[in-house]
């Protein structure tokens, strides 16, 4: 028994930290315990241990690890994709070679190919261009999305890469480029996840969580056949009339049958939820026509609307372009309606501020009254996400692609 819950253990450990480090920065979780104790892992601790060290060492040893440190976040590095390859590839070790014999031909077929999906995935997700921005490819990176006046701007230039950041795009710190509509730098992969491999890193998250889910449910079937051949009268669920001590000596049986089998097993069955709530999150950020960095300005905007400082108006889509810092066509069936501006003073900007749009200037309290132009129904922002250089010149000035869509993210992204 205690074999068996030292296992269990270990890995609810190792998969809860991993949950943590890894997904507690996002915005959704910024506000929950789950972002609490990443801030306590990630800088509270940190913070008072250089603290202490400053004391007890003078700080030489915090000198040394800020080095390390600045190395693991700030700097391009395989650390973790080679730690990913790891687990895929160890799990499937002691995995396969203990539950082949129990396969049948069509769960060896399936699953070899479930198991080969991430490392192909993860290779085009990685190897691929991310939508790096260069003064070369500059002009067609303009063209994809227009400014929206409401998180996007014209006339920004990034001051490393010398040159107008198109909507959507962003700066990496860790890549040290521009990316095309840049969603996050991505650990897992060693770069950016953007317009450019999108499509790869949802396919990656879309055959990891399959793999994992496959391998839980396989793993769990052949040790409920091993421990019903040894204990014809034990059921996985209900426990049927076995006390609960006996039920769960049973499952230790199980499991210390064949330990990386069960292992696996286990890790996979706490992994899996977690991929797939990675990927429903991401899916979610596609059904709204967002990105996990637009995610947060729009909670910038939010925190102003809350103040009562943020004020719209109309702005024509038909309105003439001052083409010398934003691009006269791009090929996105929509051009914005609305500016969004803030003001300092809480009233709304004086008449005569040099501010495009048009008419008068409304208060806006919530996200909900406003129009996200980069949202154009989930078919079509997934359309935008797996078909590259997507053209929707058909749907120009239908209704059904023109119109306004109120922005619908911010619930689940605060
Ligand atoms: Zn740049
Ligand atoms: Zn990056």
């Amino acid at each position: 028994m205690s074999t068996l819950k030292t296992l269990v253990l270990v890995i609810l450990a190792i998969s809860i930290l991993v949950f943590i480090i890894f997904f507690g920065r996002i915005p959704a979780l910024r506000h929950t315990p789950i972002g609490f104790i990443n801030r306590l892992i990630v800088a509270r601790i940190p913070h008072a241990i250089l603290a202490l060290d400053k004391r007890l060492t003078r700080g030489r040893l915090s000198s040394s690890l800020r080095r390390f440190g600045s190395y693991i976040v700030n700097d391009r590095h395989p650390t973790i994709v080679i730690f990913f390859l790891l687990l895929l590839s160890v799990s499937e070790y002691m995995y396969l070679p203990a539950a082949w014999p129990d396969l049948s031909p069509f769960h060896r077929i399936a699953g070899s190919i479930s198991a080969c999906l991430p490392y192909i995935f993860l290779y085009l997700a990685a190897a691929g261009d991310p939508g790096y921005i260069t003064h070369a490819n500059h002009a067609e990176h303009m063209k994809l999305y227009p400014y929206d006046f409401s998180i996007y701007l014209p006339g920004h230039e990034c001051r490393t890469c010398r040159f107008l950041k198109p909507a959507r795009s962003k700066h990496c710190s860790i890549c040290k480029k521009c990316v095309s509509k840049m969603d996050h730098h991505c650990i897992f992969i060693n770069k950016c996840v953007g317009y450019g491999n999108q499509h790869w890193f949802l396919l990656l998250l879309f055959t990891t969580a399959f793999l994992a889910t496959y391998g839980a449910v396989l793993g769990f079937s052949i040790m409920t056949t091993k421990m019903k051949d040894r204990y014809p009268l034990w059921s996985a669920w209900p426990p049927s009339d076995l006390e609960w001590s006996q039920y769960l000596i049973i499952w230790s049986y199980g499991l210390q049958h064949s330990v990386g089998l069960g292992a696996t097993t286990l890790l996979t069955a706490m992994l899996a939820p977690m991929v797939w709530g990675l990927l429903g999150y991401s899916l979610f950020l596609v059904y709204c026509g967002t990105t996990t960095n637009e995610t947060g300005k729009w909670a910038d905007w939010k925190f102003e609307m809350d103040d009562g400082y943020a004020f719209k108006r109309r702005m024509s889509p038909h309105r003439q372009k001052f083409t010398a810092i934003e691009p006269a066509f791009t090929r996105w069936p929509v051009e914005t309606e609305q500016i969004l501006t803030r003001s300092e003073d809480g009233r709304p900007p004086p008449e005569d501020a040099p501010l495009p749009g048009e008419g008068s200037w409304q208060r806006v309290w919530t996200l909900k009254d406003v129009v996200n132009m980069y949202d154009l129904g989930f078919m079509d922002n997934l359309r935008d996400v797996f078909i590259q250089d997507c053209h929707f010149d058909k749907g120009k000035g239908l209704p059904s692609m023109g119109r306004p869509r109120r922005h619908k993210s911010p619930k689940a992204s605060l």
